[in-house]
């Protein structure tokens, strides 16, 4: 067993996993994904308003996860899919974010390239499938 996200940890986390809502810092005006308990920018500021994020990013790096490398939670897909690539997402409102991308073009993914979030199924555990964003190509 990998990384255990329990079904309330889950469940805690749903706004932000199925509508992309991040917090705008009230100390520094930069904006948190996933939401922080203290601003990890100025790492001061405790109070944020909510902000939709658009879900429009460019890739700012990526790998390639081939069979054997990925963490327990990704297994099913590694053995489905064979190798599939991950990125590092620079969100047009400024935060990274770590996701999977989906329909990569066939001359590969470079960096720049811009992509949009797209919901997806991410994984099943006890029982119950866990949703949340990938990105696809714009
Ligand atoms: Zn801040």
């Amino acid at each position: 067993m990998g990384a255990h996200i329990s079904i309330p940890m889950y469940q805690r986390a749903v706004p932000q996993r199925y509508r992309l809502i991040g917090q705008r810092c009230q100390s520094c005006g930069r904006i948190n994904f996933p939401p922080k308990a203290v601003c990890k920018y100025c790492l001061q500021g405790t109070t944020f308003e909510n902000v939709q994020l658009s879900g429009k990013g460019t890739i700012y790096s990526y790998t390639i996860i081939a069979g054997g490398g990925a963490p327990p939670e990704f297994a099913a897909e590694a053995r489905c899919k064979g190798s599939y690539p991950v990125a590092i997402i620079q969100l047009e409102e400024g935060p990274r974010v770590i996701a999977q991308v989906v329909n990569p073009p066939e001359e590969g993914i470079t960096i720049g390239m811009p992509v949009r979030a797209v919901f997806r199924k991410i994984y099943e555990e006890e029982g119950v499938t866990r949703y949340g964003f990938k990105f696809s190509p714009a």
